[in-house]
Parts: structure tokens; sequence; C-alpha cells
């Protein structure tokens, strides 16, 4: 196989199948994979439905989370019916800013976010809010991340309707351990 690189890593090979359309992974389990690029596209048109007051409320900089018109449990995330109690739930604005429940450092992820990894993922708790929100939690290093570290919303300026609309980051400067 002249001309065609071998890598240990799969990152290596996903950098050199990117730049010259093939490589070989020396895969652990003692094979030599051909890997190649095949480029696909495709648009997927989505409607957010019941979400859509979630997603527009990003753009606005406000975190919408739902509320139990009944036992009044209150979900961080939406949610059109009550774990609970399975009544109906209203939409109800979130605190901006939160604490950090518990996180984790992300080496490898999805295409999309592959290229930022390392990062770090936060389950956000908020006062009086029962559940917890999922989010990328920037402007920290691993090191200085603690459990109950308070950190706060921060909104893309030009939303993408997308989730990572809206990421978290420590609402002091200089945390304390
Ligand atoms: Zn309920």
């Amino acid at each position: 196989m002249p001309g065609i690189r071998k890598f240990r890593k799969f990152r290596d090979v996903m950098k050199e199948v990117n730049k010259k359309g093939a490589a070989i992974y020396e895969n652990p389990a003692g094979t030599h994979d051909l890997v190649v690029l095949s480029p696909y596209n495709i648009n997927y048109i989505h409607s957010y439905a019941e979400d859509t007051p979630f997603f527009l409320g990003l753009a606005e900089g406000k975190l919408m989370g739902s509320e139990c018109k009944k036992c009044h449990y209150r979900y961080a995330t939406p949610r059109s019916h009550c774990m609970e109690c399975g009544s109906e739930t209203e939409w109800s604005e979130l605190p901006l800013e939160g604490r950090v429940h518990s996180w984790t450092t992300c080496y490898f992820g999805s295409e999309e976010f592959l290229k930022e990894t390392p990062f770090n993922l936060a389950l956000v708790e908020f006062d009086g809010v029962d559940t917890l929100f999922l989010s990328r939690l920037k402007g920290a290093e691993e090191r200085d991340i603690y459990i109950g570290m308070k950190v706060k919303a921060v909104f893309r300026k030009a939303p993408k309707y997308l989730v990572s609309d809206v990421h978290f980051v420590p609402a002091e400067p200089k945390a304390k351990k």
C-alpha cells in the first residue's frame, strides 16, 4: 500500500484521512484497517414542536424550564408532563446562576465537537428547581472545577437555535476550593 500512512491513534487516522483521503489504522486488536474518506451531506428539516419556547428562550437569554401545574415539581428542562404525578406542566423561567452538581471532562466526542476536546460538561443545579441541566462549562480548567462551584449562563449572541446556544462559566472570577 504505497503512500498510505499508518497510525496507532484513531485521532491521527482521522487527521490523515481528512488530508489525504485514506490511512491505515493499526488496530490494537492486531489488524491493519484501511480507513477512507466518504463525504455525505443531508439537510434535515427539524421541528422543535412543543420544545420551541425553550429554543426561542435561549435566543432571548432565558433558560426555560417546566413546572408541574399540580404538584409544582420544577424541571430544569422542557417537559410537557410531570414525572412525579403525570399532570401537565407549564413553562417556568430558571435562574441564570446555579451550582455544579457534577461534571466530567470529555476527551472524545461526536464529529461536531471533536475539535473542541477536551471540554467540560456539567450538570447544573438551580435553587428551587428539582432536576438538573446538562451544559458545557467553559472558562475553567478541569483542576479548578468542584462540586458546588457557582456558575452562570452565557448565551450565544447570534443564536443558532441549538442547545449549544447556552453554556456556563464560573460565576466568580477566582474560584475558592
Ligand atoms: Zn406533578
